[in-house]
């Protein structure tokens, strides 16, 4: 029997992690959170001092990656040549540095191959930017969410130490910016998909939300 995709798209803080982990559980299927991956090249461009504008420089990069994600005790680590890096892709530097990199053609075609091989073996929430729209064109059920830049700001401040609210909002503003306005894959929404506005919802309202669009 063929597997089922669901893809969640949004901007940063809109809610797709913890809907799409929350809807993954309720649903016993897997969940895939590709922006860990970005976040893991942007994390091996760093460590090894790649110059990713540098298209060969890039490219051999690229061949030697190996990134893998798995599920510890229900907490999705992401591991790169065998090395736990989880808790290191989540700081403000390497969220820039993941929407510089993710707007490179090199690093989407690497990581597009990734996910539809994991898309091959289980049925799979996959949450991105481009998961509805180049990733999985034909997948079984589509969401968009949004929220305003406020809210979205306000949940990733109470994710985040170190970064005032007003420096997580301009950070946000300019990855929305950046991942919109790329040519790659840009963050937008399938004409297909369900748009659904997070602001005024808590989780457990957009989870019973997407429940009822695919008739669970
Ligand atoms: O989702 P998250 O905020 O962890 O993603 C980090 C960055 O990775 C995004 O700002 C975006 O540039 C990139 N990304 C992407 N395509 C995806 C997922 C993430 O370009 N499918």
């Amino acid at each position: 029997m063929a597997v089922q995709i669901i893809t969640i798209d949004g901007p940063a803080g809109s809610g797709k992690t913890t809907v799409s982990k929350a809807l993954a559980k309720r649903l016993g299927w897997i969940y895939v959170d590709t922006g860990a991956l970005y976040r893991g090249v942007a994390f091996e461009v760093k460590r090894t001092g790649t110059d990713y504008n540098n298209d060969i420089a890039l490219g051999a990069l690229l061949a030697t990656l190996s990134l893998e994600l798995a599920t510890e005790e229900g907490v999705l680590r992401l591991i790169s040549s065998g090395c736990d890096i989880t808790d290191q892709i989540r700081t403000p530097e390497i969220s820039m540095l993941a929407s510089s990199v993710s707007a490179k053609p090199r690093v989407r075609a690497a990581l597009l191959e990734m996910q539809r091989v994991i898309a091959t073996k289980n049925d799979a929430v996959f949450e991105g930017r481009d998961m509805g729209t180049v990733v999985f064109p034909k997948a079984d059920h589509k969401f968009f969410l949004s929220a305003d830049l406020l809210t979205r700001a306000k949940r990733r401040h109470s994710e985040s130490a170190g970064q005032s609210l007003c420096e997580v909002e301009k950070d946000i503003a300019k990855r929305d910016k950046n991942d919109s306005e790329r040519k790659q894959a840009p963050l937008k929404a399938a004409d297909d998909a369900v748009l659904i506005d997070s602001t005024d919802l808590t989780v457990e309202e957009v989870v019973s939300r997407i429940l009822h669009e695919i008739g669970q």
